[in-house]
């Protein structure tokens, strides 16, 4: 087989060299955006490179054909490849699909089997020779149709790569449009290199310089991927989250005009992002003359605006952010703008069942108050009468029916105290509760207690421990409420716990800071006890553990409400821990001295 040496040979073979360096860094990077295409495209171009490097070794016609023919498999593959990348890398990867891709390849594979047979039909080349007059012997052709329909194809796909590179550029940002720039001006390299091949340099060169125009601009492609690592995987993603956002994004530059605009913007000015891209902030809310004039030189603004939109007013959340470049001039602005109709719906319709709940709360605890108090007038009649009938009833010999005369009495009693303490939780809640502080000692506070628990007590078969300290001095605090307070927890105590003890224990301990004296209470039973779950709820009214023992130990569920809220009115804490089936304890903490209530209490 005839052989030639030309000097030709060694820009082909280094630019194929090149390609494999490129071709095997991508591979070590095939994870990056767009690189498998890319991987195709310089497979086909050091493909493209070498056959045609062999090519113009040999000296014979038919082993020159031949080899041209073998380089036409690489050529077909590389604009195919061009067109994938540029797809996957400008964020068109779902059109990447099974059948376009066949499609994509379908004129290749009929070229390639067009060129083989070409012999029988000559559409490809339609003659061929030669050519001696150069530095070496080459392959020349005049072509058929076929080759002028498959460079035509091939100038489509390069040009509609370009295309979209041209418009991801356009729209990218600052730093991202760098990146694109670069490959965008390695995309040009074969079409310069071709035109001036095709217009200046053919008589004077025989060689083909497309393949080695191709392999720079691979290069340079690969420089655009590669060379700005950091922003490989942060433009892409950081567009999609952009794209894909319900908040309106809208990049306006220094002179008021579009250049960004991601579509939930567009959805809001009910237009698509291409149709503003380029105009004008005054033509994007041509409807809202107010708004442009109000907003046209703020830098910096977030703000709540109400805009008429079709037949109701929209709430926009509007935040105006200044853009400055490296050199801290003011670049542009960008507007966030997020529909918030919804939330302030929802948030007005709260506002309204609060307001509503708020005034019917109010309208409960007046009506409580005034119910409670209607209802304890007469009541207080019917204690008084039944007692005095019960007295006049043994002197004029009714004796007998004194008991029911009594047990009306105790009757009315217990629903005085009911209503007592209805009234009292129904001031709490409306604010109403006062504190009338006086000083007196509190030992006789505590006989008094303690006289009137013992019947129960008996009652219960329990027995009650005291470990109280030799003077149990003086307080500062509202005597009535002290003694609702201990009256209520030693019932309980005693209510709930059968043939066991109940305790009642107090410390009084000084500050060693300040000087300032606390009483501590505990009152423990050994009792049934109260489940975990509900021992943080029995300081909500109207709370019981078993509601059915209410016959049984009478109360409403009201006593510790009423205790709790009291004690923090004077100043102090009130805590319970119990265990069920072992019993309950009760810790009262209270200043000596109290202070006065806070204003709001409830
Ligand atoms: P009531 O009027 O029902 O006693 P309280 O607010 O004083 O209302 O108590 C609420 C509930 O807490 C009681 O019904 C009872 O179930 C439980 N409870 C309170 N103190 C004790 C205790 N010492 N031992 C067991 N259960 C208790």
């Amino acid at each position: 087989m005839p052989l030639q040496f030309t000097p030709y040979i060694i820009p082909l073979l280094l630019a194929a060299f090149l390609a494999a360096g490129i071709l095997i860094y991508t591979w070590i990077r095939r994870t990056t955006h767009g690189a498998v295409p890319f991987m195709f495209m310089m497979l086909g171009i050091l493909h493209w490179l070498l056959a045609y490097a062999i090519g113009i070794s040999h000296t014979s016609l038919s082993s020159t054909l031949f080899w041209a023919n073998i380089t036409l498999l690489g050529i077909v593959v590389v604009p195919v490849a061009w067109v994938l990348f540029c797809l996957e890398y400008t964020n068109r990867g779902h059109l990447i699909t099974r059948r376009n891709v066949l499609l994509l390849l379908a004129e290749p594979a009929f070229i390639t089997v067009a060129i083989w047979t070409n012999e029988s039909h000559h559409l490809f080349r339609q003659t061929i020779f030669l050519e001696t007059t150069g530095s070496f012997v080459a392959l020349n052709a005049t072509f058929g149709p076929l080759f002028w329909l498959h460079t035509a194809y091939c100038y489509g796909l390069l040009a509609y790569g370009t295309y979209l590179l041209l418009v991801t550029f356009l729209r990218a940002s600052r730093l991202y449009r760098i990146q694109v720039g670069i490959m965008l001006a390695g995309a040009f390299i074969p079409w310069i290199a071709n035109a001036l091949y095709l217009l200046f340099l053919t008589p004077i060169i025989l060689i083909d310089p497309t393949p080695i125009a191709f392999l720079l601009a691979g290069a340079t492609v690969a420089w655009g991927m590669f060379g700005f690592g950091l922003m490989d995987i942060a433009p892409v993603a950081r567009n999609w989250v952009i794209e894909q956002m319900d908040d309106g994004m809208i990049v306006l530059d220094n002179r008021n005009r579009v250049v960004d605009i991601n579509p939930a913007a567009a959805n809001l000015i009910q237009r698509t992002p291409n149709e503003l891209i380029g105009q004008t902030g005054a033509h994007l809310f041509a409807q809202w003359p107010e708004l442009v004039d109000r907003y046209r030189n703020v830098e910096k603004a977030a703000t709540e605006i109400q805009l008429p939109m079709g037949t109701g007013i929209r709430h926009i959340y509007l935040n105006i952010l200044p853009l400055h470049d490296r050199y801290q001039r003011l670049n542009g602005r960008l507007l966030v703008i997020r529909d918030i109709t919804e939330q302030k719906e929802i948030q007005m319709a709260l506002q309204i069942a609060k307001e509503k709940a708020d005034a019917a709360n109010q309208a409960k605890s007046t009506f409580l108050a005034t119910m409670s108090h209607e209802l304890r007038t007469p009541l207080a009649a019917i204690i008084g009468y039944s007692e005095l009938i019960a007295e006049k009833s043994k002197l004029w010999g009714y004796e007998k029916i004194v008991p029911q005369l009594n047990q009306i009495g105790a009757a009315a009693l217990h629903l005085n105290a009911l209503i007592g303490n209805i009234l009292d939780m129904s001031k709490i809640e409306a604010g109403r509760m006062e504190v009338f502080n006086s000083q007196f000692p509190v030992q006789p506070l505590i006989d008094d207690v303690l006289t009137t628990i013992q019947p129960l007590i008996t009652q219960n078969s329990n027995t009650l421990e005291l470990n109280l300290p030799p003077d149990l001095g003086q307080m500062y605090a509202d005597r009535t409420k002290l003694h609702q307070i201990l009256l209520n927890l030693l019932s309980n105590a005693t209510k709930f716990t059968e043939n066991g003890t109940i305790t009642l224990e107090i410390q009084i301990v000084t500050d060693q800071m300040d000087g300032r004296k606390t009483y501590y209470f505990r009152i423990s039973d050994t009792g049934k006890g109260i489940p975990e779950e509900k021992v943080s709820q029995l300081f909500q009214p109207f709370v019981q553990v078993d509601s059915s023992l209410t016959r049984k130990h009478g109360g409403s569920g009201l006593g510790l409400a009423i205790s709790y809220k009291f004690c923090q009115l004077m100043g102090g804490n009130l805590r319970l821990e119990s265990k069920l089936g072992q019993g309950t304890t009760l810790y009262l903490s209270l200043p000596a001295t109290g202070a006065e209530p806070p204003e709001s209490y409830t």
